[in-house]
């Protein structure tokens, strides 16, 4: 807790010193600008394009839109565009969605490490219809 003000995470205003929550959403200030509302953000990096399709259609099926971002460059083979990370690419949701969705693949990919197979009940258990 500083009093050095911060931005607001819901609307993302930004706020001063001396001030902590911002007084229209009264959410505590965070250090870094979030995102724009309704920007995507990334909520898992996938491997390969196979397990990026997998994982994007899971989240489809929950009703998410998803959005499935390859970090190689069209054209130039496997040539990575962001040299930091490993993945082949990420996936994207709305910044409302992130939550629900980190949960989703949480549970499918624990269900792998289960059983193997997954089916649907696996991952809808929990997520409250
Ligand atoms: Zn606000």
């Amino acid at each position: 807790m500083s009093a050095a003000g911060g931005w607001c995470p819901e609307c993302g205003e930004h706020y001063g010193a001396g001030t902590v929550a911002c007084p229209n959403c009264r959410a505590v200030l965070v250090d870094a600008p979030p995102s724009p509302p309704g920007s995507p953000v990334v909520v898992h990096r996938v491997p390969d394009a196979a397990a990026g399709a997998l994982l994007a259609g899971l989240l489809e099926h929950h009703g998410l839109r998803v959005h499935l971002r390859s970090a190689t460059l069209p054209g130039y083979g496997d040539v990575r565009r962001d040299w930091s990370t490993t993945a082949w690419g990420e996936l994207l949701v709305a910044r409302r969605d992130a939550e629900e969705a980190r949960e989703l693949i949480a549970e499918y990919l624990a269900a792998l490490e289960r059983g193997g197979r997954v089916r649907d009940e696996d991952v809808e258990e929990g997520s409250g219809g």
